[in-house]
């Protein structure tokens, strides 16, 4: 597989990254089967951009996220944050480094301890970090709060007391309480009401803007993904089958799964909707303990052949920065 690159050095590269996990044996078992969640990821994230991570659920991008951040140790591959791999990290060098790269959580009430003050939430980071005096550390939790577009006395209250929304609102400021570099959001709007999801949107655009910030965004959603992502990696069953600028992604998909997806987005107007093809996409996601041969999309693919079901296609630059695995992709 060849590194996706831009000519100079990328805020993040991920290189072939696998994450394995091993399936309890059975008495009659041998040797060990793993769940490959992730395998063999390559791209880069360039720093003030924001990439989409897009798939079906258990197609392995939440676990690339936590990978990615060192939440989890990768299998194999490397990760290199300013050009350095934080994967051969001790725990003590990447003490700094988790300073930069930070997550918002899917659920914010799991995520956040409902024992614990909002305050004493938010300021966890900082004084894990042991960031300033406490009247530091208080002044800052309280201009998150407000960054968030919560207030200052809110500091005092619990989680129950607050909507799901305001919730997230205090995840986000979690998130940001060491200046990160880069936050991962996995599927931060997914356990959020409709009314409030545009709201949360809107809060981490204008993060992005105010702090600089880069974000890679785990979404099950493509029209939420369109909305806010430069670039969009399409994963299929642990792996990135492709890559490109949003733009070009949804007027031309390449590749079939892509296709696919786009093909159930509902669209406004209902004769748009009727007049459009849609591709339904036959059977389950196979299991990722034994995943198809060749390519791994040929079991539910609509165009697959008999080269499919023998080849694994390579994911390759068909076009400048346009990334597919596909031996027929359309570009
Ligand atoms: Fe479909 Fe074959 Fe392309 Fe895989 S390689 S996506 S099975 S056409």
């Amino acid at each position: 597989m060849t590194a996706v690159t831009t000519g100079h050095q990328p805020l993040l590269e991920i290189q072939n990254i696998k994450k394995y996990f091993p399936l309890k044996k059975s008495l009659l078992s041998r040797g060990t089967r793993w769940v490959k969640a992730v395998d063999g990821v390559t791209f880069s994230v360039e720093d003030g951009e924001t990439l989409g991570v897009v798939g079906e659920s258990g197609c392995g991008k939440s676990t690339l996220g936590r990978n990615i951040l060192q939440l989890q140790t990768p299998t194999e591959g490397k990760v290199l944050y300013k050009g350095n791999d934080i994967t051969k990290y001790s725990e003590s060098q990447l003490r700094p480094i988790r300073r930069d790269l930070q997550i918002v959580f899917q659920d914010p009430y799991a995520s956040l301890n409902p024992k614990h003050k909002i305050g004493d939430i938010i300021g966890e980071p900082l004084r894990i970090h042991r960031y300033g005096s406490i009247a530091e550390r208080r002044d800052r939790v309280q201009w998150l709060l407000e960054r968030v577009g919560l207030e200052k006395h809110h500091m005092n209250r619990y989680p129950h007391e607050f909507s799901g929304g305001q919730r997230q609102r205090v995840g986000i400021a979690r998130a940001l309480a060491l200046n990160p570099k880069v936050v991962v959001c996995d599927e931060p709007i997914s356990a959020l009401d409709v009314s409030i999801q545009s709201q949360v949107i809107n809060l981490l655009q204008d993060l992005q803007e105010e702090l600089s910030l880069t974000y890679l965004f785990i979404s099950h959603d493509l029209s939420v993904i369109r909305n806010i992502c430069n670039r969009v990696a399409v994963m299929y069953l642990g792996q990135v089958v492709e890559l490109a600028a949003t733009a070009d992604l949804y007027s031309q998909p390449a590749h079939p799964y892509t296709r696919a997806l786009l093909s159930a987005i509902p669209l406004p107007n209902p004769i748009h909707q009727r007049q459009r093809e849609r591709t339904i996409l036959q059977g389950d996601v196979p299991n990722p303990s034994n995943p198809p041969s060749g390519c791994r999309f040929h079991t539910r693919c609509p165009v697959a052949t008999e080269r499919c079901k023998q080849e694994e296609p390579v994911f390759e630059e068909k076009k400048p920065g346009r990334w597919v695995a596909c031996h027929y992709a359309e570009i």
